[in-house]
């Protein structure tokens, strides 16, 4: 019931992308900063208005396109910063299994298993050899 509505609602919309997303969870911080009161309080509760209108507005665009456009021009400005969330969450998953290096080069992060001392690492990018302790 609530899907079907949901799914009329949305068709032919944008719906809510990783931009929307981001303005989303961006009113959300801006809300608990309001709670600071004074003038302060007051310009980050107008930022939560602005972000979450602007969040619900991709949502409802039916201009698809032009917010399909939007939206990989902000994942592609962004790529570098996720990718190196994406990296350090990897690395801390894998932390007790392998040991991570950024090759001096081309600044490649490279994996190698633990416990194997010292040993020759070869990036795998570039080729750039050095040496690493395990
Ligand atoms: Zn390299």
């Amino acid at each position: 019931m609530i899907r079907r509505f949901l799914y009329n609602f949305f068709r032919g919309r944008n719906g809510f992308d990783q931009l929307a997303m981001v303005f989303w969870a961006a009113s959300l911080a801006f809300l608990l900063l309001s709670l600071l009161g004074g003038t302060v309080g007051a310009v980050f509760y107008a930022l939560t208005i602005a972000s979450m209108v602007y969040a619900w507005f991709r949502a409802l665009s039916r201009n698809v396109g032009r917010r399909a456009q939007e939206n990989a021009r902000f994942l592609s400005a962004t790529a570098g910063i996720r990718r190196r969330a994406r990296n350090l969450k990897t690395r801390f998953s894998q932390r007790k299994d392998f040991k991570f290096f950024t090759c001096p080069t081309c600044h490649t992060l490279l994996r190698v298993p633990r416990g194997k001392g010292k040993i020759q690492i070869t990036c795998r990018k570039c080729g750039n050899r050095f040496s690493g302790k395990t």
